[in-house]
Parts: C-alpha cells; sequence; structure tokens
C-alpha cells in the first residue's frame, strides 16, 4: 500500500464505516475505507433483520451489507483491504500504521465496531470449535437434533436461540438474571416457542468434556449456588460485544470497557477524529444508530476540514 494523502480515512466497513464512506465521497472529500476482513461487519453473521425501516418483513444482513457497499462505491468511496496498527495525531494531519506501511490523511473516523464477549469460563478457549461457539449463524447447522445452550438474555442471545430451534432437539437459554434484556417482541417469541427451555438465574459454572467436544455443562443457580448438569453438545455465548479499540488505547478517551468516549457529534478527544457506530458510548447499538453516526461523523470531518484549509 503507497504513501498516499487522503482527506478521510474510515477504519472499519460496517454499516457505519459505509455510511460515514458515502457521505464523505458525496461530499467530494477524497475517502479511503479500510476493512481487515469482510465488508459489512457483525451484520454479516446476523440473520434477518426486521428492524431497518424500508424492508416489511426483513432483509438478511448480508444482503443488506451488499446493497450498502454497492451503493457507497457508486459515490466514489474507495476501498482497501488492511488493518491499521496504529493512529498519530500529528496536528492537522493523522498517520496510520497500516500493516507496517504509513498513511496520511486530514482526518479518521474510526468505525471498527465491536466482537462477541467471550464467557471468561475456565475450559471456554480449549472448547472453541468443538462445541462452543459465538456465532449461531455460522455453525447453527453444525448442531442438528441434538440440545444445545444459549447463554444470554439480550438482544443476540433472543434471535439466536429463535434460529437455532430450527436445528437443535432443545435449546436451553441460559440467563443470570430472572428477566430477560431483549426486546419484548424476541421474548414474547422466545417464551412461546416450545424447544426452548429458560433456565433462569443461571450461570455457566464449567463444562464437561470429552475427545469429541463439549457433551455438558454445570449450571449454578446465581442465588442459591446450587449447581445442576445439562446435557448439551452445543453451546452459544452471547453474552454482549467487546469494542475493537485495542489500537487506538492512549491517543484518544476510552471507557474501562473499551468505548470510545464520544457524543451524539461522534467527536473524540481529539480535533480530526470521530468515532461511529458500535464502539461509541451510546444507548443504543443498531445498524440504525452506526448509519446515524456515520453519517454524522462524515459531516464533522467535512467541517473539520474545511476550517484547516480557512
Ligand atoms: P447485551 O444487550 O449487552 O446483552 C448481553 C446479555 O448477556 C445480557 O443479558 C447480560 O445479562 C448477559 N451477560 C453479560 N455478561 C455475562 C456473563 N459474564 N455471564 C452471563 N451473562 C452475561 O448484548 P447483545 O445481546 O449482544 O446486544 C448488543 C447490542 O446489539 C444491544 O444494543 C442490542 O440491542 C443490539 N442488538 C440488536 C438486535 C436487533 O435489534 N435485532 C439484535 C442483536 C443485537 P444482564 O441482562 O444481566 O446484563
Amino acid at each position: 500500500m503507497s504513501n498516499t494523502e487522503y482527506d478521510v480515512i474510515i477504519v472499519g466497513g460496517g454499516p457505519a464505516g459505509m455510511t460515514a464512506g458515502l457521505y464523505a465521497s458525496r461530499a467530494n472529500l477524497k475517502t479511503l475505507l479500510l476493512e481487515k476482513a469482510i465488508m459489512g461487519g457483525q451484520m454479516m453473521t446476523t440473520t434477518t433483520v426486521e428492524n431497518w425501516p424500508g424492508y416489511p418483513g426483513g432483509i438478511e444482513g448480508p444482503e443488506l451489507m451488499m446493497r450498502f457497499q454497492e451503493h457507497c462505491v457508486e459515490f466514489g468511496l474507495e476501498t482497501d483491504t488492511g488493518t491499521v496498527e496504529q493512529i498519530i495525531d500529528n496536528g492537522e494531519t493523522k498517520t496510520l500504521i497500516v500493516d507496517g506501511e504509513e498513511m496520511t490523511c486530514k482526518a479518521v473516523i474510526i468505525a471498527t465496531g465491536a466482537i462477541p464477549r467471550k464467557l471468561g469460563t475456565k475450559g471456554e478457549e480449549p472448547l472453541v470449535g468443538k462445541g462452543v461457539s459465538y456465532c449461531a449463524t455460522c455453525d447453527g447447522a453444525f448442531f442438528r437434533e441434538v440440545p444445545i445452550a444459549v447463554i444470554g438474555g439480550g438482544d443476540t442471545a433472543l434471535e439466536e436461540a429463535l434460529f437455532l430451534t430450527r436445528f437443535a432437539s432443545k435449546v436451553i437459554l441460559v440467563h443470570r438474571r430472572d428477566q430477560l434484556r431483549g426486546t419484548p417482541i424476541l421474548q414474547d417469541r422466545v417464551k412461546a416457542n416450545e424447544k426452548i427451555e429458560i433456565a433462569w438465574n443461571s450461570v455457566v459454572d464449567s463444562f464437561e468434556s470429552d475427545t469429541s467436544g463439549l457433551t455438558g455443562a454445570i449450571l449454578k443457580d446465581t442465588l442459591t449456588g446450587e449447581t445442576r448438569q445439562i446435557e448439551i453438545q452445543g453451546m452459544f455465548v452471547a453474552v454482549g460485544v467487546t469494542p475493537t479499540t485495542g489500537f487506538i488505547k492512549g491517543l484518544v478517551d476510552l471507557t474501562e470497557d473499551g468505548f470510545v468516549k464520544a457524543g451524539e457529534d461522534t467527536q473524540t478527544n481529539v480535533p480530526g477524529i470521530y468515532v461511529a457506530g458500535d464502539n461509541r458510548t451510546t444507548i443504543l447499538r443498531q445498524v440504525s444508530t452506526a448509519v446515524g453516526d456515520g453519517a454524522v461523523a462524515a459531516l464533522m470531518a467535512e467541517k473539520h476540514i474545511t476550517e484547516l484549509e480557512q
């Protein structure tokens, strides 16, 4: 990759990054979007998106992202594959170290999103790919007619539990409290599904396995401390997300959990650096909010560049 100068470099190709790219390119800013893997972000491992306006009946996550990509490229957005290792603030310019090489620009939009959080229970790591998974749409079909568990009580856990009933003989939804966190409409569907059993006030205490992989788990009651064994061959962990912000630690202010501190204007504490989407401190993390952030971040970057030029 050559040392090219851009007006804006966007890091991350999910809904927030692509929308920022669309707006920035449409504003005639020379814009590059860098994505380290596949364009589309977390939406690429999502099933039907029901709450993206304009698609009654829903649209599959990957299809929606394909349309996003087509749309932003239509306005001249350049995209490339590359891992941003570091961002250096030089004041009026920013230097990005991308796969060991330097690139410069006037404004950066960080839209690196978040990745599924690990449970953190002993024995989890060696069972990843041998029964333990973080993506129902990726791995669900491996668990046909066998009992499985989904851990978590948020929207992701509820959606995954419902999706997995297509394959599994039984889905045990393990939640640490006595109330689910996810949207009421999903809660109702989960509770009405005969294949789903909810293990309330429960956490995973340990795993059971043999040479073939996961065979069961010990659940612990969070109120009484009592334990019970469940027989499962698959466990889908859906306990929230960790923001992908390790590479900007020390550059911009982060919360203890690693989210970039910024308000609705997407402005970080460093002038010319903006944050959009799931890695920003916000009350809602949806495609619609990521899209809103992307648009605002592009506008902010445009204003910043205009001020630099005055
Ligand atoms: P989330 O909303 O943060 O929920 C995480 C769940 O995991 C919570 O129920 C939490 O329990 C539980 N949990 C956290 N740490 C745990 C641990 N160590 N052990 C056991 N349980 C643990 O995360 P999410 O479901 O991944 O959703 C992330 C964001 O994306 C949310 O804003 C969500 O609304 C959004 N999303 C939206 C849709 C949609 O609109 N269709 C779909 C998916 C995700 P507590 O409830 O006790 O905290």
